[in-house]
């Protein structure tokens, strides 16, 4: 949707609010992004009226979330999420608080919010006529917790005691590593001591929502910062043990002259772009997760066998943990499974290698061989290959219809049952290598073959 109706919708919530004598503004993310340049995702209000009010003022919304003050507001296509001015209870459970109090107060609000530079408002009123020139928008900007200084500085830091925001929703530590990646800001000191001393408490947010913060920092552009700063943060032990056991496993330099598997895997995230798939995101960060387990020094030089049938399980059970549907996990194992394959293309004989183009989304498949070369030795020859013939052939080449079926195997006088595969295959087999072409030349074969 066009970013001006979004900002026009949230603009004229704002003005009816007003007119009804409450104090209402645009706050958090979309202040900080519209302050950055950057496209909001989404926009935010934040008014003294209460939901019940949101909810009579506006014709069309959605209490999802009145119960903590939040109503959605609809305008055409725009969406915008109104929410009361609060300052949030205890939380026991580190993840929601027990309850919420509505506050006359803007500058109290903003307390509960997780880090200065969100923790912004903006008079949409004033900054009409600015949108898109961020200096000028400075101006129409309250802030109460210093979050436009740290904006300018390119800092992430917590709103009050960074140790007790932190126990009080550990959701913070991921979200922190997160803004900290997109933006390429560094985290305050203190912020970061506090997440150093608090990561294990991580576990006991719901490993979905680890899960979807984790998504997040691999598909946004980010993703070696990202995690580079999990490590530094010591969140990556805690809620990915497997990737943080990558460290100070050595390659072989002749075929990885960039070092360890975690530098390795590094490089791949290096290179995962803005608004890649989850599952290439995924499998990039997973292909090797199968290496620490088997690393081996043979007379020769480091092996590590059978990584990929170890990756495979590690990752299945990553997949589980985090709850991956049964498709996503589907294709994050492909890709584990597949990527040393491309070692063997040129030698693969032509069903070989049409079967292989079969894979479900190959092309995340040639993307992730492509990352690992780039992350490598650099050498393309096998990527090259293989994307040129794939580029080059035709789905009906790739899976052509079959010359014979199972039926016309019976009308032949086959007798139906467990050789039907190996027959069906085989005719498969020479037609994908364009030995036998007609239904004919398909009969001929089963018969000198298998007899009958
Ligand atoms: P994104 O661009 O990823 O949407 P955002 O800052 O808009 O980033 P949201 O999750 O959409 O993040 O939340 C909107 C605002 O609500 C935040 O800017 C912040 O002020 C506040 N907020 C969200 N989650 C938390 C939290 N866990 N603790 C405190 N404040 C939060
Ligand atoms: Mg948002």
């Amino acid at each position: 949707m066009a970013p001006v109706l979004q900002f026009d919708s949230a603009l004229h919530i704002v003005q009816t609010l007003r007119e009804k004598g409450y104090e209402s503004y645009l706050a958090g993310g979309c202040v900080r992004d519209l302050l950055l340049g950057r496209e909001p995702a989404d926009y935010d209000v934040a008014t003294s009226a209460t939901p019940g009010v949101v909810l009579k003022l506006f014709p069309r919304t959605f209490a999802v979330g009145a119960h903590f003050g939040v109503v959605l507001v609809a305008d055409g296509e725009a969406v915008t999420e109104v929410a009361t001015f609060r300052s949030d209870g205890a939380y026991s459970d580190g993840r929601r608080p027990d309850s919420v109090r509505y506050t006359l107060s803007a500058e109290e609000d903003v307390q509960r919010r997780d880090f200065t530079i969100n923790g912004l408002l903006l008079d949409p009123l004033r900054a009409a006529d600015s949108l898109g020139n961020p200096k000028a928008l400075r101006r129409a900007a309250i802030d109460h917790v210093g979050g436009l200084a740290d904006l300018d500085a390119g800092v992430i830091r917590a709103i009050g005691a960074p140790a007790r925001r932190f126990e009080e929703d550990q959701l913070r530590l991921l979200r922190a590593v997160r803004f900290a990646a997109r933006f390429n800001f560094a985290i305050e000191p203190q912020t970061l001591a506090a997440m150093r001393a608090l990561a294990p408490k991580i576990a006991t947010v719901s490993r979905e929502r680890v899960r979807d913060e984790l998504t997040k920092m691999l598909t946004e552009g980010r993703a070696r910062r990202a995690f580079e700063l999990l490590d530094a943060t010591r969140l990556l032990a805690e809620v990915l043990p497997e990737i943080a056991r990558m460290k100070g496993v050595e390659q072989p330099p002749q075929f990885h002259p960039e070092g360890d598997v975690w530098t390795h895997t590094l490089m791949l995230l290096e290179q995962l772009e803005a608004g890649a798939s989850m599952t290439l995101a995924w499998g990039a960060l997973l292909h090797d997760v199968g290496k620490p387990a088997t690393f081996r020094i043979a007379p020769d030089r480091i092996r590590f066998d059978g990584h990929v049938e170890v990756g495979v399980a590690i990752g299945a059970e990553i997949c589980r943990r985090f709850r991956f549907s049964n498709e996503e996990t589907h294709q994050v194992l492909a890709l584990i499974e597949n990527h040393m394959r491309f070692g063997d293309v040129e030698r693969m004989k032509a069903s070989t290698l049409k079967r292989f183009f079969r894979l479900d989304r190959f092309d995340e498949h040639l993307a992730l061989h492509k990352m690992d070369c780039l992350a490598a030795s650099g050498n393309l020859d096998n990527w090259n290959f293989t994307s040129e013939r794939f580029a080059a052939m035709p789905k009906e080449t790739v899976r052509p219809a079959p010359l014979v079926t199972g039926r016309e195997l019976i009308a032949a006088g086959y007798e139906p049952g467990p050789r039907f595969r190996e027959i069906l295959r085989a005719v498969e087999d020479a037609q994908l290598e364009g030995a036998i072409a007609t239904p004919e030349e398909a009969m001929a074969l089963v018969r000198e073959r298998f007899g009958g």
